[in-house]
């Protein structure tokens, strides 16, 4: 059932076997609009009650602010997969160990590595741990993350299936985007996860990942919508789903990114022949 509700939040009616009756899909509509979910969490909605989440969506448009110099990823495009990438993420683990390489180590409950398959052939690479995240170390566990999990769904695959990380490994005071000083130093060690997983197809949650991923500041209009070549792999950029959250109207463009993803992986949608 959710599957099918988040298809309908994107737009997709299509693939449904028999006609569908207008005045259905203008209850759906009706529905959706009403729904508590979207009550709550419509962007008129005052900001007296900012949502938890990994990433500050008002952000997504805008490109980082040129503050300080971001890092570029490191050349390696020659890397090769290891040949026990679970026992390589638990070296870049160890290294880690309790950081205090950067000053969110002090406001942090649990370094948040990262979670899934280190066989991926798909990852995503947010911005860094919110609240839920922080308190149990796990990406993406909070209302974000549910709708990570339904757009891994709708993609047909498991969350289990794929690799997620971020930008950063501690939660941001306030979940502030992280400054490039934080985001340079935590980002070597998350190149090495990509690195480990060596993924096909890499994909950004919003304008935070594509910058530290391209080492390049730009918004995010610019760079959806087509493959981007990165280090041997395909990168792909889209909205963080907190953004979709504060914007569900986004959802189908977000689709239409995740598509990108799919054909690069040979998948096909569900529910399609
Ligand atoms: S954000 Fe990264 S570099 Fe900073 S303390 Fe946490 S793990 Fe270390």
């Amino acid at each position: 059932m959710e599957r099918v509700r988040f298809y309908r939040d994107l737009g997709l009616t299509e693939f449904y076997r028999r006609p569908v009756d207008p005045a259905r899909l203008a209850e759906w509509a009706a529905a959706a609009a009403e729904s508590k979910e979207l009550a709550e969490l419509s962007p008129s909605q005052p900001d007296s009650q900012p949502l938890q989440t990994t990433h500050d969506s008002n952000l997504e448009d805008k490109p980082i602010p040129p503050r300080k110099p971001i890092s570029a990823p490191p050349e390696t495009a020659t890397a090769v997969r290891p040949a026990d990438p679970a026992a390589a993420l638990q070296q870049i683990r160890e290294e880690l160990g309790d950081c205090t390489r950067c000053g969110l180590h002090k406001g942090r409950n649990k370094l948040v590595f990262g979670d899934g398959s280190a066989t991926a052939r798909l990852m995503f690479v947010g911005e860094g741990p919110g609240a839920d995240e922080d308190a149990q170390g796990i990406p993406f566990v909070g209302k974000a993350g549910q709708l990570l999990n339904n757009m891994i769904t709708a993609m047909g695959l498991k969350r289990e299936e794929v690799y997620i990380a971020n930008v950063v490994k501690c939660r941001p005071p306030g979940n502030r985007t992280p400054e490039p000083e934080e985001a340079n130093t935590c980002t070597p060690f998350l190149f090495q996860q990509i690195d480990a997983v060596r993924p096909q197809v890499l994909v950004a949650l919003g304008a935070t990942a594509a910058t530290y991923l391209l080492g390049q500041r730009q918004p995010l209009a610019g760079l959806r919508g087509r493959v981007h070549a990165y280090r041997g792999m395909q990168l792909i950029v889209t909205y963080h789903p907190a953004f979709l959250l504060r914007d569900p109207r986004q959802k189908k463009e977000a689709w239409a990114d995740l598509q990108i993803a799919m054909r690069e992986l040979g998948l096909k949608t569900p529910g399609k022949e």
